[in-house]
């Protein structure tokens, strides 16, 4: 695996459009401000009152199922620089990535990431993917938000305390969004890691928004279009295009080949 991470250059942007519907009820909290709702925990909505899907949220799953998987290859020694196939702890300071301990110019360096910070980012390095903001592609009326009843454990007397009802709203089951993600200077491995990734939430494996533990946030994805662009056809101004003679399926077929092989080769 060479590290062409030199975002300097634009050499390939793709554009991945499909859809995420939600399989069972979906919780992305707006916090407690700003809602007319007389609810206790209201769901994010566009300004128009419907639900959507901040981008970050969904990079956000995306990443740590990611995570999970590098973590599943085992942790190697810290040799990053021959072997990127590791994930960092974010939260922690020492020993991961970027960390300053080791010299500014190489804690600067691509080779001093994991695999999971060279293709979402870390406070050094920029990020290869980006997620739009997911908007409910349905404008029904009322909007397809759903109350439920929550029930608060009293965690010194283990019962249920009457104090600690709450209600709170979920997206229902059913509601449709629209996908949209970028992926700049990818190489066919990393998009390989988020198809798999992709594959994982689509099998309920991982889950989105708040009070998963209860079975919430489970969604299929589904990918319809793929486009891409070269910095030659953005100069002669064009934009996105379709890639000739290939279809998402065998695209993703070749992004998961090339994500074998650099496992294979590099574990
Ligand atoms: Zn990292």
């Amino acid at each position: 695996m060479n590290a062409p991470d030199d975002f300097h250059a634009l050499r390939r942007r793709v554009r991945l459009s499909g859809q995420l519907v939600t399989r069972t009820g979906l919780r992305i909290g707006a916090g407690q401000h700003g809602d007319a709702d007389a609810v206790d925990l209201p769901v994010l909505r566009d300004a128009d009152g419907y639900p959507f899907i901040p981008g970050a949220s969904i990079k956000g799953v995306v990443r740590s199922t990611v995570e999970s998987l590098v973590r599943g290859l085992g942790q190697p020694e810290r040799e990053a620089a021959v072997h990127p196939w590791w994930a960092c702890n974010p939260t922690e300071k020492k020993g991961g990535c970027g960390d300053v301990g080791r010299g500014d110019r190489e804690a600067m360096s691509v080779d001093a990431h994991c695999v999971v910070c060279r293709l979402f980012g870390s406070h050094l390095l920029s990020s290869h993917v980006r997620f739009s903001d997911a908007l409910a592609l349905d404008r029904d009326d009322p909007p397809p938000i759903e109350l439920r009843d929550g029930v608060g454990i009293d965690r010194d007397l283990r019962t249920v305390s009457g104090a600690l009802k709450y209600d709170f709203q979920v997206v229902a089951p059913g509601t449709r969004f629209g996908l949209e993600v970028f992926v700049d200077n990818g190489e066919d491995w990393m998009l390989g890691l988020l198809a798999v990734a992709f594959d994982q939430l689509d099998h309920g494996f991982a889950a989105l928004g708040g009070f998963t533990s209860r079975g919430l946030g489970r969604v299929n994805l589904g990918w319809s279009e793929l486009l891409e662009v070269e910095p030659k056809g953005l100069l002669g101004g064009k934009s996105f295009e379709p890639v000739r003679g290939a279809d998402v399926e065998s695209r993703f077929a070749t992004w998961r080949r090339a994500l074998t092989q650099a496992v294979e080769e590099h574990v």
